[in-house]
């Protein structure tokens, strides 16, 4: 190469190297996040996530006591400032209007919904009580709704777009036996929200739904009735469970937290700008596999 050539490439290698180690910007800096269920196992990791792209997060759960141990394990790595708990029921309207409002009063406002908070509950369809199949639809179902249509009311008066994740299931495009109450709450998200993109597109107000495959570890629901009824079903304990679940994907793989909360960073953040109506299932392969 002719001398004043090879030193411009050398030049242009050495500020490449430079720009390299340069602080990359953070892709959720100014985000602010409600994530509902944010003091369980599917709800922190993704709160977790979010606050490592630079995004402030309200984490909106039942549990008080749950969250104080979530937000203090969180505090240990990002600053208190941005993090914040408000403790709200998604049944109850005023209640998900309350946490709203301290959105706003914490940090102006909000332009991220992770719709998260659950629980799981079933039997076969003869034993399911109507208050079992309530208690399904109301915190699922209707919590879902209730806690959309307050970011709706919020993005549309911000003016900027939003993104809605909802943290659906696997069982809401799969039948699973003896829970009927629990994958028909379930679908019901995965529609909910598939209407919501159709009326907030406009807006520019995103809705996207992530289906995790079971995840037993790291979850609450794994530690309750839902795993008495899956043990009971499938006749075997919880890490019986886990191998059960294990195998019968393709990829052969267990899902965890951080996998849903890396698929929930993905929808939230603008690198999904193009997306909406749409699923991302985290897993491993095990819906499309037929191998139940
Ligand atoms: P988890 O029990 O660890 O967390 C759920 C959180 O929701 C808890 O902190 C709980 O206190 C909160 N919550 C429950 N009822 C509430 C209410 N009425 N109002 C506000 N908060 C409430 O469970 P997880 O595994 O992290 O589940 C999160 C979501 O993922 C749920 O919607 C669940 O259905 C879904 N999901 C979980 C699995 C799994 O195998 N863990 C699989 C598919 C889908």
């Amino acid at each position: 190469l002719p001398e004043q050539e090879a030193f411009d490439i050398e030049y242009w290698l050495l500020e490449e190297a430079k720009l390299q180690r340069m602080p990359k910007p953070k892709s959720l800096a100014g985000r602010v996040a409600l994530v509902t269920g944010g003091a369980g196992g599917i709800g922190a990791a993704t709160a977790d996530r979010y606050l490592s792209e630079g995004a402030c997060v309200v984490l909106a759960d039942i549990d008080q006591t749950a969250l104080g141990a979530t937000l203090d394990n969180l505090a240990g790595r990002y600053s208190k400032d941005v993090v914040r708990t408000v403790t709200m029921d998604v049944t109850d309207e005023a209640g998900v209007a309350a946490a709203y409002a301290f959105a706003a009063v914490e940090y102006g406002g909000s332009d991220i919904l992770v719709s998260n908070a659950g629980i799981a509950s079933s039997a076969p369809v003869e034993e399911t009580t109507l208050e079992l199949w309530n208690k399904n639809m109301s915190i699922l179902s209707t919590g879902y709704f209730l806690v959309s249509r307050e970011a709706f009311k919020l993005f549309r008066a911000q003016g900027m777009g939003g993104s809605v994740v909802f943290v659906a299931s696997k069982n809401g495009l799969a039948a699973s036996p003896n829970a009927s109450a629990y994958c028909t709450a379930k679908a019901s998200e995965i529609h909910l929200a598939r209407c919501l993109a159709l009326e907030g597109a406009e807006a520019g107000i995103r809705v996207n739904v992530v289906n995790p495959d079971a995840v037993l570890r790291g979850s609450k629901i794994w530690e309750g009735d839902w795993l008495e009824q899956r043990a009971s079903t499938y006749g075997t304990d919880k890490e019986g469970l886990e191998e059960m679940y294990r195998n019968r994907s393709m990829l052969k793989r267990s899902v965890l937290p951080e996998d849903i909360a890396e698929a929930a960073y993905f929808l939230a953040s603008d690198k999904s700008a193009k997306s909406t109506g749409n699923i991302i299932n985290v897993d491993a392969g095990n819906v499309q596999a037929f191998t139940r």
